[in-house]
């Protein structure tokens, strides 16, 4: 028996997907590509945008539609609102939140559905292989209760911290065999306007560092080079329980004391760290130990102090220059990542003009420019929308005017030095090699060399084009 799995949004639903996957594969299912071939479908959704809620409903209903030919059994997890999971519930077989997965091949069990392994370890030797039940028991209708709003926003006891951290138990099947996302946290306490997280996760439940740290050590020691750290707000982790936990920043130290007994190098990032929980002493861990990636993706948003407090961001312009000025300090040779929101309800042209300084000030190496809608569920969704859609699109042109400005000057400075550069795959024409530096400056090398992927080579900059840099591999592989 086969499956498949869609994987909507984030980095941090890839992360979750890799961990359904295993417990698929535990199940005995095997994975297959095409979805008209799979016994078992999944959704991991998003609802950062309503585009994205909208796929899962075309999905299923196709998916449902396909149960008139074949025994089917569909399930969506992922980030979901409390009222979406309500109309799930009448299409989805299985609609649960993460922390339930570990439950999943019980819910698939109680359901009456008889999964590979089930069979294979004679637990109903009396049913046929393949078989799956196509009328549930009517009191296992669903393999999920319904979330409460007022569940999901206040703060998580001891008992639901333990539920997460089954969740963590769980190990995640790879995608990349030298790339890996290791989820640190999950769930957010910021609350920003525009934003639906909170509400779709929960509130903020920092991963047990020591399962952080035996994981990433798992990772080094099979010889991976870039490893993730993945939370909605990485550097508040372990504010959640002070009193037993460590900083983020303490996280990072013990990372980088773990480079010094691994037999290949490898970078360390992490995604994304909020302004207001930026300390000196993460920068300072960064600063210290050359195996945390020399790169700072800081999500500024706006540039716009009255913008910034709308948004409910929880700092200001002010402390966002102190924290530049803190990375440029210590580590100048960092390269600056954010995002930054257009069009934000109520942003004057006055307001804007105020995001374009910032980007003149703080000459970031690429920025992630949305313009901005209204999200189902956030709080801003019940603002009016106000900013036309034209002038939307002018301002962002105007910041991804700046961006290619500020990431080629950096990039031209690059040009005749030599770079350890990770490659990640082939680019899009198939033309070229595509990697990474330690700062994720894009760069392409001529030529398909399959061979190299996952590896690390020196590459000669000879120039710089819009987001990224063409160059010569130089001498031999770091390691073949
Ligand atoms: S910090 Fe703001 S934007 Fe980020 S997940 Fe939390 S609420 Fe959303």
């Amino acid at each position: 028996m086969k499956y498949h799995l869609i994987t909507l949004g984030c980095q941090m639903n890839k992360s979750d997907s890799e961990r359904v996957r295993t417990v698929l594969d535990d199940m005995g299912f095997l994975w297959t590509d095409d979805e008209k071939d799979a016994d078992v479908l999944g959704i991991l959704a998003c609802s950062v945008r309503q585009k994205a809620i909208d796929r899962v409903y075309s999905r299923i209903h196709r998916w449902n539609q396909w149960k008139d030919d074949h025994n089917l059994l569909t399930f969506v997890t992922g980030c979901v609102l409390p009222e979406d999971r309500i109309k799930f519930l009448k299409l989805f077989d299985f609609v649960f939140t993460m922390n339930e997965l570990p439950n999943f091949p019980d819910m698939v069990k109680q359901y009456g559905v008889v999964s590979p392994h089930a069979i294979g370890t004679g637990d109903v030797d009396d049913t046929p292989k393949g078989a799956v039940a196509t009328e549930p028991p009517a009191a296992l209708a669903s393999g999920s209760t319904v979330i409460s709003l007022d569940a999901l926003v206040k703060k998580p006891d001891t008992v639901e911290r333990e539920v997460m951290a089954d969740l963590w138990k769980v190990d995640a099947t790879p995608d990349s065999d030298f790339a890996a996302f290791v989820p640190i946290q999950n769930g957010c306490d910021k609350f920003c306007t525009f934003c639906a997280v909170p509400y779709t996760r929960g509130r903020e439940v920092s991963r047990k560092s020591e399962q952080i740290l035996a994981e990433v050590e798992r990772l080094i020691k099979r010889g991976y080079r870039s490893i993730t750290l993945l939370g909605q707000n990485v550097n508040s982790y372990g504010l959640d329980r002070p009193d037993t936990e460590m900083s983020f920043a303490q996280l990072l130290s013990n990372i980088g004391q773990m480079a010094r007994l691994a037999e290949k190098p490898f970078w360390v990032y992490y995604t994304s760290p909020h302004p207001r929980d930026m300390t000196r002493d993460v920068i300072e861990a960064m600063a210290e130990y050359p195996c945390i990636g020399r790169q700072v993706h800081l999500p500024l948003q706006s540039g716009d102090d009255r913008v910034l407090l709308r948004m409910n961001r929880q700092h200001s312009m002010k402390a966002y220059r102190q924290s530049v000025e803190i990375i440029r300090d210590l580590i100048p040779d960092a390269t600056l990542f954010t995002d930054i929101i257009v069009g934000f309800t109520g942003e004057t042209e006055a307001q804007f003009a105020n995001t374009l300084k910032a980007i003149d000030e703080f000459r970031f190496n690429m920025i992630f420019v949305a313009k901005y809608s209204p999200r189902p569920g956030a709080a801003s969704s019940r603002w009016k929308d106000d900013v036309p859609h034209d002038i939307k699109s002018e301002r962002l042109q105007r910041v991804n005017d700046l961006a290619i400005k500020y990431s080629t000057e950096w990039n031209q400075r690059m040009v005749g030095q030599v770079y350890p550069v990770l490659i990640t795959g082939v680019d899009r024409k198939k033309e070229n090699m595509a990697g990474l530096t330690e700062g994720r400056v894009n760069v392409r090398i001529p030529g398909v060399h399959r061979d190299l992927i996952g590896t690390c080579v020196d590459v000669k900059v000879a120039e710089a084009v819009s987001f990224c840099v063409m160059g010569e591999r130089v001498g031999v592989p770091v390691t073949a």
